[in-house]
C-alpha cells in the first residue's frame, strides 16, 4: 500500500529538527519522508561570524544531514513554487532540473533572507552573512583589502581598502563587525607595511540603540565594548547609496571604501511570497499548532512563518508572532512533527508554545554580553554561558568537538590570514549566493505542475 508522503522543504533548524523528530515518532511503514534541501548540511547561522573571522572552520558549523539523518529521502534543490491545491511542489534541482514532488503533507521551513532595501547600488555591492558561502566570501574579501592595502603605492587606494561598513546593529550585524575588527587588528602583526591608525570599522543603524532586545545595560556595555576597541558606531543612520569604492550614509558623509555588509534584518523566503497565501509582515500565516490557513495538509514555522507567540500572548500582548531565532525554530520543529504525526493518525494537535530563554551575544576574545533566563552577564561569565550555549546546542558531537578544538587553537595560536580564493571569481552579490532570484511566477508553476503527469515525478 501507498504511505502518505511527508515532505519537508528547508534543511535548516525546523526542517531537519522536523525530520528527526519524525523519523522517531513515526514507524516507516506510516508515512514515507522527504526533504529538498540545496545544502547537504544543517548551518549552525549564529556561528557564522566567527567563520567569517577565521575562528571556526567552515565544517565546525555545517552538521551533515547524512549524519542527523537515517531514512529520509533527501532531494538536493530549493522548492520554486507550490501547488497547495494539486500538492505538488516544483523543485529546481542542484543541476538546475525541474521535478514535481507530490505531497500529502507538506512542512515548510525554508527561513529567510537578508532584508534589502531599494537603495542605490546595494544589491551589487552589499554583502550578506547568512549563508557558510557569505560568511566564506567576506572572510577572503577582508584579508585581499588588507593584502591589496599593503601592496599599493596609492595612499587613498590604501585608506579605502581599510575602511569597513557593517550595516545593522542587531546581534548578527554586532557578532560580525566585533570579529571582523578582532581579525583586521590582529593581522596587523603579519602587514607591517599597515598603519594602523587607517584601519576603520563604522557599524551603521537607523535604530537609537544597537540590540534593544537586549535591555538598556547590556546594549550599552555592548556598545561601550565595541567603540572600546576603535569601532565607529553612528546610530540613527543609514546608507544612502554604495558604489564599488564609496558608501554614502544619509547623515551627509561618503565613506572611500570597497566593503559593506548588511545584516539589517531578515525577510522571510521569496517562495512564501508566491503562494498567494495570507502572510503577516511578510511570514507565512498559521494558527498556533502550526497549519497554513486556506492549504490543506501544509504546516510552515521557523523565521518563514509567523508562529503566535502564546507565552508573550499569556503576558498581554495578544498580536506577538514568535521572532526569528534558532531558539523557536528549533523547537517548533519539534512541535510540527508531533502535530504531522498527530494529523496522520487522526488524534488531535498541539499548539506551540515557548517561553524565549533570552540572547547570548559573542563579541570575541573573552567579550560577551548575555541574557540567559533575564539574567544579567558581562565579560567572561557571559562568554562561558555564550560558548557553552552555543556547544550544546550544535546538532553532533563532530560537530561539538571541531568547534571546540577550533576556539582553543584559535585562542592559542591566533589566525594564518589565508584567502582560499575558492570564491575569488564571484560578484558576492545577496541574490547570487540567498538565490533570491530563483522562484516561479503563478504562471510558470501553474504550467509546470499541470505537466505533472508527463514530467519527472518520484
Ligand atoms: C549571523 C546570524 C546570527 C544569529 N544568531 C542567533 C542566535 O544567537 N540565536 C538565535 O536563536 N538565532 C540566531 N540567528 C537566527 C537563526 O539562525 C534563524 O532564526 C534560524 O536559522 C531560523 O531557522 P529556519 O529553520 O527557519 O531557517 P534556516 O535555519 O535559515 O534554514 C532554512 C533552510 O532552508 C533552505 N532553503 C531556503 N530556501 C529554500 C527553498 N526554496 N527550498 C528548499 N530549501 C530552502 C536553506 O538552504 C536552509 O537550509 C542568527 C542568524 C544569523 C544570520
Amino acid at each position: 500500500m501507498e504511505r502518505p508522503k511527508v515532505l519537508i522543504v528547508g534543511g535548516g533548524f525546523a526542517g531537519v529538527e522536523c525530520a528527526r523528530r519524525l523519523e522517531r515518532q513515526l514507524q516507516p511503514y506510516e508515512a514515507e519522508l522527504t526533504l529538498v534541501t540545496p545544502t547537504s548540511y544543517e548551518l549552525y547561522l549564529p556561528l557564522l561570524p566567527q567563520v567569517a573571522s577565521g575562528v571556526l572552520t567552515p565544517q565546525s558549523v555545517a552538521a551533515p544531514l547524512r549524519r542527523l539523518l537515517r531514512r529520509t529521502h533527501i532531494v538536493p534543490g530549493g522548492a520554486v513554487g507550490i501547488d497547495t491545491d494539486a500538492k505538488v511542489c516544483v523543485v529546481r534541482l542542484i543541476t538546475d532540473e525541474m521535478v514535481n514532488e507530490r505531497y500529502d503533507y507538506l512542512v515548510l521551513t525554508p527561513g529567510s533572507v537578508t532584508r534589502s532595501f531599494d537603495i542605490p547600488g546595494l544589491d551589487m555591492y552589499g554583502r550578506g552573512m547568512k549563508t557558510l558561502a557569505e560568511a566564506a566570501w567576506v572572510r577572503d574579501h577582508v584579508i585581499a583589502q588588507l593584502d591589496i592595502a599593503s601592496a599599493t603605492e596609492d595612499e587613498a587606494e590604501r585608506a579605502a581598502r581599510l575602511q569597513f561598513v557593517v550595516v545593522g546593529g542587531g546581534y548578527a550585524g554586532t557578532e560580525t563587525v566585533a570579529c571582523l575588527q578582532r581579525l583586521t587588528n590582529s593581522a596587523l602583526r603579519r602587514y607591517p607595511r599597515l598603519d594602523p591608525s587607517l584601519i576603520k570599522w563604522h557599524l551603521v543603524d537607523l535604530a537609537p540603540k544597537i540590540m534593544p532586545e537586549l535591555g538598556d545595560r547590556l546594549g550599552r556595555r555592548a556598545l561601550q565594548i565595541i567603540r572600546g576597541r576603535g569601532t565607529e558606531v553612528s546610530l540613527g543612520v543609514s546608507v544612502s547609496e554604495v558604489t564599488e569604492n564609496t558608501v554614502s550614509l544619509t547623515d551627509g558623509r561618503t565613506l572611500p571604501c570597497h566593503t559593506l555588509i548588511w545584516t539589517a534584518g531578515v525577510a522571510a523566503s521569496p517562495l512564501i511570497g508566491t503562494l498567494g497565501l495570507d502572510t503577516v509582515r511578510g511570514r507565512l500565516a498559521v494558527t498556533a499548532d502550526l497549519r497554513v490557513h486556506g492549504a490543506d495538509g501544509v504546516f510552515a514555522l521557523g523565521d518563514a512563518a509567523a508562529v503566535p507567540d502564546l507565552a508573550k500572548a499569556a503576558e498581554g500582548e495578544y498580536d506577538a508572532i514568535c521572532p526569528p531565532t534558532a531558539q523557536h525554530a528549533m523547537r517548533q520543529g519539534w512541535r510540527a512533527a508531533g502535530n504531522v504525526a498527530a494529523t496522520l493518525r487522526g488524534e488531535a494537535t498541539q499548539p506551540y508554545r515557548h517561553k524565549d530563554l533570552g540572547l547570548v551575544v559573542d563579541l570575541g576574545g573573552c567579550d560577551a554580553v548575555a541574557r540567559p533566563l533575564g539574567f544579567e552577564l558581562t565579560g567572561l561569565s557571559a562568554q562561558l554561558v555564550t560558548r557553552g550555549y552555543h556547544f550544546g546546542a550544535l546538532r553532533t558531537g563532530t560537530a561539538r568537538a571541531r568547534t571546540a578544538a577550533n576556539w582553543v587553537l584559535n585562542s592559542l595560536t591566533g589566525d594564518d590570514f589565508v584567502r582560499t580564493g575558492f570564491l575569488a571569481r564571484s560578484a558576492g552579490r545577496l541574490a547570487d549566493f540567498e538565490r533570491t532570484d530563483a522562484y516561479l511566477s503563478q504562471e510558470q508553476r501553474d504550467k509546470l505542475t499541470s505537466m505533472a503527469t508527463s514530467r519527472p515525478e518520484r
